[in-house]
């Protein structure tokens, strides 16, 4: 670790108060906090006690007196070919008449609004309009139909509901009107009103003393001005889901002020983003790098950013770059799995580009295996900085913090302990701490930093028992992913706890298979699974998805493949941890943020239900799952 970062580290853990107080200069506060952190009733942490702020005027109207006229919020489409770029005083516009329009469907102080929406502006007005009049806003990702939508009504239970009538996805509209009908239907919760955005993309019913046009309320509050709430910096901003890829998806709830600050200091310290500059983060709103690095923590630190509704491949695999050169991106944040689907395409259209004004790209949201590392950094010959974190912390666990002090990138590492996380690496069953090189689970010792989960919704209980009571005798918050730490200090994430397959007595993680499997040349992405076997307990399975999805097609082909991949994993690994079959595989099961299902893959193979599957992206993924294990047991 770098000499200058690790005293700016040491001085987190070890003066706390000290720290967030200088942190908490980057914000606005409407009156100051009288204490730095309560942690009088552990695992809670309370930050910025008494200090009253708004995440809304520290995203928007602080902006206004230098940048007024300078681009907020720049959104393209290449769904329906709209583009449209918002001023901070278009935006401040745009987000006083939708906080007008909740106002007066009654929306108040602490009562929630539920976001169902696509990739459109409105979705950004209406986050920001609940900040700024104290609204809990719980985003559900527009891709989930009616049952997870259902289920996140009554477990949110919120006074509106903002929606429109369609999304798009590769050109084709996929309506969004008939699974929230149903899905309030199935709830027990009802909203008292939805407002909907009428994107003309399908024909729509307004539901009469229920729903209501936004466009026309719009022209009714246009000139509407809604003072910002100043809320307690504990008072909750939002409830967010986890991604659901380990089973039942849990209610993150975030504070005010701590989200604020954490965010601010995370676009100094590790983005290093700077007012007027633009940010791009390709993610979808739905997700929490979307709360935090879409929304949120670009606007805080000044900057312009941009919502895109569309794929990384449409017009063509280069239009991300296309959209870099077009509104001089300087920093830019998006998934492994995005530059996968990007490996498999023409890699001239990386350099076709001027992608000069491109500082650096952030990648987030599952390991970053290094052939891809290492592609798309030669590709774009940029730092690709790779970066930890989850839902429940909403900012990096892991990463370079380069505006402290630069530090060298390591491929397959995410990078080192941010400030505020006291990080351990713990032995699973002693709870000790595991020396360099060893593996054990990465572990924060509590008080969590500023901007992590407070709790989870409703449910203080279930946030101490999930994730407080997993390593025995200590009373330490559990990532469920193991991790090694090398002697500088660099941590590598070695998948979650539960893919840990146990081969003959052999523990082996499954992702140091899939590292090992991805460094055929001929591998787009794969994915290793443990299956149950009579006689060695688990053997491991690997499904493979090539560049060239023709170079399997042909019996012999596929089989000269399967042993080159076999004998990479033998050399590297060695034989106990060699896959006893690769299939080739159209496509793998993800959930929508992206993310491998294989607790879904295992479950096929081992010929059991997969169980919940509403957080899948694409049902036929799985279908091509089954088809390959049936031909191989055939
Ligand atoms: P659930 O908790 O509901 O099972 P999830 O864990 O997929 O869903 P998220 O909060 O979206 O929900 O994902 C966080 C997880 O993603 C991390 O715990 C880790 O397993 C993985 N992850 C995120 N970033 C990285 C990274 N840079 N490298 C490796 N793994 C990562
Ligand atoms: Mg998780």
């Amino acid at each position: 670790m770098g000499q200058r970062y690790d005293a700016f580290h040491r001085r987190s853990i070890d003066d706390r108060a000290g720290f967030w107080a200088e942190q908490a200069k980057l914000i606005d506060w409407h009156k100051p906090f009288g204490q730095v952190l309560d942690y009088s009733r552990p695992p809670f942490a309370r930050w910025f006690v008494g200090g009253q702020t708004n995440l809304c005027h520290n995203a928007i109207d602080r902006h206004l007196a230098a940048q007024a006229d300078k681009p907020a919020l720049i959104y393209v489409s290449t769904e329906t070919g709209d583009e449209h770029v918002y001023t901070f005083a278009e935006l401040h516009r745009e987000v006083v008449t939708m906080a007008a329009i909740l106002v007066s469907q009654g929306v108040g102080r602490g009562d929630r609004v539920l976001i169902y929406m696509p990739m459109v502006p409105q979705a950004v007005f209406a986050m920001l309009a609940c900040a700024r009049i104290g609204a809990i806003h719980s985003v559900v990702f527009g891709g989930f139909a009616s049952n997870s939508l259902a289920a996140r009504i009554d477990d949110a239970t919120p006074k509106v509901i903002v929606s429109a009538d369609a999304g798009s996805r590769a050109g084709k509209p996929i309506a969004y009107k008939p699974l929230l009908d149903e899905a309030i239907r199935i709830a027990r919760h009802n909203p008292a009103s939805v407002v909907m955005v009428n994107r003309g993309l399908v024909p729509m019913e307004l539901v009469a003393g229920r729903d209501l046009d936004y466009e026309t309320l719009r022209a009714k509050h246009r000139d509407a001005d809604v003072p910002v709430v100043w809320l307690e910096s504990n008072e909750i901003s939002y409830t967010l889901y986890t991604s659901g890829t380990t089973g039942q998806p849990k209610g993150v709830q975030r504070d005010v002020g701590g989200y604020a600050v954490a965010l601010a200091a995370s676009m100094r310290h590790i983005y290093c983003g700077n007012a007027g500059e633009t940010y791009f983060s390709t993610s979808d709103i739905g997700w929490v790098v979307g709360h935090s690095y879409i929304v949120y923590g670009p606007l805080i630190a000044g900057m312009a950013t941009i919502l895109y509704e569309g794929t990384p491949i449409r017009p063509d695999a280069g239009i991300l770059w296309k959209l870099v050169e077009k509104y001089r991106v300087s920093l830019m944040f998006s998934a492994p799995t995005a530059i996968r689907v990007l490996k498999k395409q023409d890699p001239t259209l990386l350099t076709k580009y001027d992608t000069s004004s491109l500082r650096s790209l952030f990648l987030a949201g599952e390991p970053l295996d290094e052939p891809t590392a290492r592609w798309i950094t030669e590709g774009l010959g940029r730092p690709v900085i790779d970066n930890y974190w989850q839902t429940e912390t909403g900012w990096p666990i892991l990463a370079l913090a380069n505006g402290v002090e630069q530090m060298s990138t390591r491929f397959g590492s995410p990078g080192v302990p941010m400030y505020g996380y006291d990080l351990q690496l713990l032995h699973e069953q002693t709870g000790e701490e595991v020396g360099v090189n060893e593996k054990g689970v990465v572990a924060i010792v509590p008080p969590l930093p500023p901007g992590c989960m407070q709790t989870v919704w409703g449910d203080d209980e279930r946030f101490v028992e999930t994730y407080f009571t997993t390593i025995p005798g200590k009373m330490v918050y559990s990532t469920f992913d193991w991790g090694i730490r090398d002697p500088d200090g660099y941590y590598f994430i070695l998948g979650r706890t539960d893919d840990v397959i146990n081969v003959a007595g052999h523990r082996l993680g499954t992702r140091e298979i899939e590292e090992s499997v991805s460094h055929h040349a001929a591998v787009a992405e794969c994915a290793v699974i443990g299956v149950a076997d009579s006689l060695k307990g688990q053997v491991a399975m690997a499904f493979v998805v090539l560049k060239d999805a023709g170079a399997a097609t042909n019996p012999a082909d596929a089989t000269r493949l399967e042993r080159e991949m076999m004998s990479l994993v033998d050399r590297q690994l060695g034989a106990v941890a060699r896959p006893a079959k690769v299939h080739f595989v159209a496509a793998l099961p993800k959930t929508r943020s992206g993310k491998v299902l294989r607790r879904a893959i295992q479950a096929v193979c081992e010929h059991r239900d997969p169980g919940d599957l509403t957080t899948i992206e694409d049902a036929a993924a799985l279908d091509g799952v089954r088809t390959a294990v049936v031909r191989a047991d055939g």
